[in-house]
């Protein structure tokens, strides 16, 4: 057993679906990221199904993985989107994806990303500050739109997460407090280009415990209710995203149990019910594929480097995350302690540590749970191409990226005159 239901052994060969990596390292070489199509389904069906009867709208935060197949497979299945820029926006229509199932969070729109969203009719743009709802006002002004608003809300709870991925701590760049957005909501008359039609909030990512959300729902409520006592009602709840996967040993909610924890403590008030989950539907929907170039024993540790690096997947380095790493082919040799490490000029280029391996030069392994904020925070660091990404189908293998190429690296750079 892996543990990842769509990645598992036979015959001591790691498959995803029905084909094995071995076969896919063969075709298409490495690093490459491998994604399941059964697996994305499943989690997104999952979501949906636990809404039941309840008006709700998912918003795949488009963020965790913005590959235009992985967007246009959710949207086949009826997906709405979270996006944080206005090239998200882009990546979402050219996917197929519904701007009227969009919505739009960042504390950072620039009044491009705001025109651009507000031609395409997206459903709600999530409102970080009363300079940027300043801002949207006027753009929408100038081209005689009403623009569709929630205030994000930064309820001060501890999402107990990695410090670098909690959002919705009062000292976080994100959202505004309550008090705040209570008075900015009651000052529509002052913002005759803005509509408010949600309230919003999103406290972390990697939550493992329900807490955080019902206290985050809790206090989201409170000022629902506080603002229809005043005369203002708002049509929707978007409560975030941030569900956790779990990675090696930790145990989060079901999907099942988190949605309708959320739909339980909502239970009472009409208003349809958003959630942007990004890892959940896709983290464990995901490997990245890499093959061992060298074996290098030192005094002090015994190094596995591989061709993959934190170019290609940078939580280790970033977060110090733990992704579980599989050998392709289990074989019965001698296991050895290893620091599994790319060829990226940096002491932080690892992807694990104290890694218990019987491993050989030529060697592949699976790194797992790799499908969040893994191809998506890539870059070209140390001018290295970016991997390709593989669908797997049952049996059938899609190449939904190719692999970057070098002359693509330098394709926008001049030398002087
Ligand atoms: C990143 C992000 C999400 C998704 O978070 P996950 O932890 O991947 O579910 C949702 N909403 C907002 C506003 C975000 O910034």
């Amino acid at each position: 057993m892996s543990g990842f239901p769509e990645f598992i052994y036979r015959n001591n060969e790691l498959c995803a679906e029905s084909v094995p990596l071995k076969q896919i390292a063969a075709e298409f070489g490495t690093p490459c990221y491998v994604y399941s199509r059964s697996a994305l389904t499943k989690a997104y069906q999952e979501f949906d199904a636990a809404f039941a009867g309840r008006d709700h709208l998912i918003c795949y935060a488009v963020k965790a993985n913005s590959n235009i197949a992985i967007l246009n497979l959710f949207a086949q299945l009826g997906s709405g989107f979270d996006i944080v820029s206005g090239g998200e926006l882009w990546r979402v229509m050219k996917a197929g994806g519904n701007p009227q199932k969009t919505v739009f969070s960042g504390v950072g729109k620039n009044t491009d990303e705001m025109r651009m969203a507000l031609d395409a009719n997206i459903l709600c743009f999530n409102v970080e500050s009363e300079a940027e709802l300043s801002t949207l006002n006027q753009v929408a002004q100038t081209m005689q739109k009403i623009a569709p608003v929630s205030l994000r809300v930064n309820p001060d709870v501890d999402a107990k997460t990695h410090p670098y991925i909690s959002t919705g701590l009062k000292e976080n760049k994100f959202g505004m407090p309550i008090n705040e957005a209570e008075r900015i909501y009651l000052s529509t008359h002052r913002y005759p280009h803005i509509r408010f039609t949600g309230l919003d909030c999103h406290i972390g990512s990697q939550l493992t415990e329900i807490e955080p959300f019902m206290q985050a729902s809790e206090k989201i409520l409170n000022l629902l209710n506080n603002l229809k006592s005043q005369g203002l009602e708002i049509e929707h709840l978007d409560l975030g995203g941030g569900l956790g996967i779990r990675y090696t040993h930790e145990t989060p909610p079901s999907i099942k149990d988190y949605v309708s924890a959320l739909c339980a403590r909502t239970g009472h008030i009409k208003q349809r019910l958003l959630i942007e989950p990004g890892r959940a539907l896709v983290g464990n929907s995901g490997i990245l594929l890499t093959q061992t170039e060298y074996l290098k024993h030192t005094p002090a540790r015994n190094f596995a480097i591989v061709d993959a690096a934190m170019n290609d997947l940078m939580r280790p380095a970033l977060y110090d995350a733990y992704h579980e790493i599989l050998p392709v082919i289990k074989r019965n040799g001698d296991v050895q302690n290893y620091q599994i490490v790319g060829p990226v000029c940096e002491t932080g280029d690892f992807l694990g540590h104290d890694r218990k391996l019987s491993l050989n030069s030529g060697d592949l392994l699976a790194v797992m749970s790799a499908g969040a904020y893994g191809m998506s925070m890539s870059s070209n660091y140390n001018t290295r191409p970016r991997a390709a990404e593989i669908m797997i189908d049952q049996d059938t293998i899609h190449v939904i990226r190719q692999r970057e190429t070098i002359d693509q690296l330098t394709a926008n750079e001049r030398i002087l005159p």
